[in-house]
């Protein structure tokens, strides 16, 4: 199966996915691909929600907020397109019947859509890493349950996806990550970072949240997480290697002593468009590699006291699946505190950090364990939620 010939569905449109998705469809389309929409979706962008249901032609549009409904139908007026509002219409666009459907949504919100897609056995395009870090091991079973296929958007878990010839012969990965914003900024420094210097990535242009992620070195704990639970690698057996030139996107070692790594322009069209064509190909237009241009490629290991995310992480992971959803929770709480303007930088790991030490202390019988529906993975959310907004709020007001 080539692109040619897919229905599709984006759920998170309007954001740095869902928009270079748009673009390689467009593309794609151009050289004479017939690929229809089915349904998109959008947080409370109304103007790129029209602009993209404008281009694409969907079927069914969907915003996060209830309360647009009206403000929705009169943007999106005269496209012809079936329009909802609130959570069961997100969860109605991953339903409807798209063969394939990129999951673009940020944070633990894009879950119950993508749940949609993958309870119909859908292939699902995976960018949203939170879905996976709440919810890994249900996830999983559920999508081999209902047969879905998950293709690893990330573009480290694509990268790991496209030299993954024998899965029974790794010996370890490497996850790169490009060291974000503040790779060489002394504590001093980053105490005093602003959220716009937080999201001035270096290397990839990206939604806010995971540009500050990438600023803590969240995001490549997160994807340490993801990796595991997608390809069940042992926390023990996933490096990770600070890469600045952001060319390599991941590498897998093997037991002859053999690697094998994916190298690309950091250029979320490609993940995207492997994901599309998968298990072809697509002619998309990137920027090529000018290996010579490059002339070297440098690798460092991470400082993690200057990041302690990166522990915080693998800590979590350890302790099982709860954890991972709790410290993804409490980072999204504190994330979104950074970006408002109501805490420090450095405050965002703390929070996290003594987040989890409530739920390990007073609430330890909840974060112990191993959640066994998506109910009691949304328990944990909310108690780690909670205990992240009092961390916050006691930190905004020291
Ligand atoms: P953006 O912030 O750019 O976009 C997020 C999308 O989610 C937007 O469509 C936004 O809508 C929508 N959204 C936000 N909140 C809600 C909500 N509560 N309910 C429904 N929809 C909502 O994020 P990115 O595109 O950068 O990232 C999306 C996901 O992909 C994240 O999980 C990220 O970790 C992952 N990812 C991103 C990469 C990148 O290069 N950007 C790379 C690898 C993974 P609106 O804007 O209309 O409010």
């Amino acid at each position: 199966m080539s692109a040619n010939g897919r229905s599709v569905s984006i759920l998170g449109v309007t954001g740095s996915v869902g928009q270079s998705t748009l673009a390689v469809i467009e593309e794609l389309r151009g050289q004479g691909a017939d690929i229809a929409v089915e349904a998109v979706t959008a947080g409370r962008n109304l103007a790129a929600l029209a602009d993209a249901c404008r281009r694409l032609k969907p079927r069914y549009a969907a915003v996060s907020d209830a309360s647009q409904l009206t403000a929705a139908r009169e943007a999106l007026a005269g496209l012809n397109v079936e329009v909802g509002a609130g959570t069961s219409a997100l969860e109605e666009a991953g339903a409807r019947p798209a063969g394939w459907v990129m999951s673009a949504i940020v944070g633990a919100a894009g879950l119950a859509p993508t749940m949609a897609a993958v309870r119909r056995g859908a292939l699902v395009a995976l960018a949203n890493k939170e879905c996976l870090v709440c919810a890994g091991p249900l996830f999983i079973q559920a999508a081999a349950q209902h047969g879905a296929t998950l293709l690893p958007v990330d573009s480290e878990h694509n990268a790991i996806f496209q030299v993954l010839t024998h899965p029974q012969r790794v010996e370890k990965v490497t996850l790169t990550a490009s060291g974000g914003p503040f790779r060489t900024a002394s504590r001093e420094t980053m105490a005093k970072a602003t959220p716009a210097e937080a999201c001035a990535h270096p290397r990839w242009s990206m939604g806010r949240k995971i540009s500050v992620d990438s600023a803590t070195l969240m995001n490549k704990g997160l994807e340490l997480i993801e990796a595991s639970y997608l390809f069940g690698f042992k926390s023990e057996t996933i490096d990770i290697i600070i890469h600045p030139q952001s060319t390599v996107h991941s590498f897998v070692h093997y037991v002859d002593g053999s690697i094998l790594a994916q190298l690309a322009s950091p250029d979320m069209r490609i993940p995207i468009a492997y994901a599309l064509a998968w298990p072809d190909r697509a002619p998309v237009s990137t920027a090529r590699l000018n290996l010579a241009e490059l002339g070297s490629l440098t690798f460092e290991a991470p400082d993690t006291v200057r990041f302690p995310a990166l522990s915080l992480c693998r800590r979590a992971l350890a302790r099982g699946a709860a954890a991972t959803s709790a410290l993804s929770a409490a980072n999204e709480v504190a994330v979104e505190a950074f970006l408002e303007g109501r805490i420090r930088f450095l405050d965002i790991c703390r929070i996290v950090e003594e987040a989890m030490a409530v739920l390990e202390g007073s609430e330890s019988g909840l974060i112990a364990k191993t959640p066994t529906s998506f109910d009691e993975v949304a328990a944990v959310d909310q108690a780690a939620r909670r205990a992240a907004q009092r961390i916050a709020g006691s930190l905004a007001a020291a």
